[in-house]
């Protein structure tokens, strides 16, 4: 059941429940929600969260089985990165990148390079922006103009994979292939992807086999592959075998096509590794980090590049890489971003996860016994079932987000797809709890 909750911030602090729900309907527009849900649904009042939990304007607290879209891998409010970000903001809260520089920033692109992924050409250079999105676009225009100033501007194309889920700025979703996101702006992209996610591991296969011939076929058109390393998150925790990943990856240096890895979901432990490309034990050309790289504090980006890539931008300013956010390479997200990485090391993050990845594959394992709840997976800390085939306008995950939060865990479905993506620190109670309230909530909705 919903706790009430003792570290709600007291009501006198904050307006009332009722005037943040009268101001957000009149004046916020929300990402991914319609105007009749917004107007009618009574969406969470959130006041503040610590460990695994939001506390709420209501009184209650729930545990998050989402972690705040997948970022706060160390749970909330965790002392030392709360620490690092006061005491940046008090020295540096923010200055220009282009002319000027500072030690956040240049640590952190030294810790990154230290920890990518290390099974070929080495990660070492770093281009920050400020979400996802925009450590794809980046990545992108990286692979674009490096063909473009390097005598093979017939290089323009990028493939990408079923379901794929890049980010939402127009050139995220030109490599990114779900309509429900992306099917309005068809006319404004530069690409495509209309095959349809894949729902076996054979169907996996086969569309890689497809994808290595047209590289073999195309490479001198083509300039990267992109993909989401092993676990297509928006496409419903879509999963494929690490082995095609790296026959990719084999592919991809033979026909000199660069091969860019969008770990903003995957990275930093979500899948049980450090890096989703971990286990495929490949390292990409271009790596994306976001999400869980500044543990939800602040939106932050890398895009890591390998030192031969960075070679092809050597010269003067007509070769540079023409791309820059105002607040790229923010102090205080970079001094955020450095923390966190201590504090995978200094607490053993990755070392610690197994019982915990344990717990979520045998959880969603034994839910394929119940009636109607089909396809369990899981991979790391990440956790799915499918309850339907409805896609991501489906609308049983919802019932089940219903149940769940009646019982106090908060969960977002992708439509049908009901998941798990828990804080990787989260305590073994916790754990326990939500997944029995997950099997006890999505049995409930299949009985319906
Ligand atoms: N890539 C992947 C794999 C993602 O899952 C997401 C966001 N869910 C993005 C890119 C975009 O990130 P953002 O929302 O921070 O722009």
């Amino acid at each position: 059941m919903s706790e009430v909750d003792e570290a709600a911030a007291p009501a006198a602090a904050i307006p009332s429940l009722e005037e943040v729900r009268a101001l957000d309907r009149a004046h916020v527009w929300r990402p991914y929600t319609s105007s009749e849900a917004h107007a009618t649904r009574d969406d969470l009042i959130v006041t503040g969260a610590s460990g695994c939990r939001l506390h709420c304007a209501d009184g209650r607290s729930y545990l998050d089985a989402t972690s705040s879209w997948w970022t706060a891998a160390l749970g909330y409010g965790h002392p030392r990165l709360v620490g690092a970000l006061q005491s940046q903001a008090a020295q540096l809260a923010h200055v220009a990148m282009a002319g000027a520089t500072h030690a956040p920033a240049a640590r952190l692109a030294q810790k990154l390079s230290q920890i990518a992924p290390a099974h070929g050409d080495p990660l070492t250079r770093v281009f920050y922006s400020d979400n996802g999105s925009t450590s794809v676009e980046v990545a992108l225009k990286i692979a674009f103009q490096a063909f473009a100033q390097n005598g093979e501007p017939e290089r323009q194309r990028f493939l990408s994979l079923p379901g794929s889920y890049h980010g939402d700025t127009l050139g995220a979703m030109s490599v990114g292939s779900l309509d429900e996101f992306g099917k309005v702006f068809r006319p404004l992209l530069f690409s495509h992807n209309d095959e349809p996610v894949p729902k076996h591991e054979a169907a996996w296969r086969a569309f890689f086999a497809r994808l290595t011939e047209t590289l073999r076929r195309d490479a001198s058109t083509i300039a990267a592959v992109i993909v989401e390393p092993l676990v297509l998150g928006a496409a419903g925790m879509s999963m494929y075998p690490a082995a095609l990943l790296h026959d990719l990856r084999q592919v991809c240096t033979e026909t000199g096509v660069l091969l860019i890895a969008d770990e903003v979901f995957t990275g930093l432990g979500r899948t049980g590794r450090r890096w989703a490309c971990d286990h495929a034990e490949i390292t990409p050309d271009l790596m994306c980090v976001s999400k869980a790289l500044t543990g939800g504090l602040l939106p932050f980006a890398a895009t890591l590049a390998t030192e031969s890539l960075y070679d092809r931008f050597r010269g003067d300013i007509s070769r540079a890489v023409m791309h820059g956010h105002t607040y790229t390479g923010n102090p205080l997200g970079a001094a955020v971003a450095l923390e966190t990485l201590n504090v995978f090391d200094d607490e053993r993050v990755l070392e610690q996860m197994a019982p915990r990845c344990e717990a979520v594959s045998a959880a969603f394992t034994a839910m394929a016994g119940i009636p109607g709840a089909v396809r369990p997976r899981a991979l790391g800390m990440i956790g799915a079932i499918d309850l339907g085939d409805g896609g991501y306008y489906g609308t049983r995950g919802w019932a089940v987000h219903e149940a769940a939060k009646a019982r106090g865990v908060w969960l977002r479905p992708l439509g049908d797809t009901v998941y798990v993506v828990p804080p990787l620190t989260i305590a073994m109670d916790d754990l326990t709890q939500m997944l029995d309230v997950v099997t006890e909530s999505v049995a409930e909705v299949s009985r319906v």
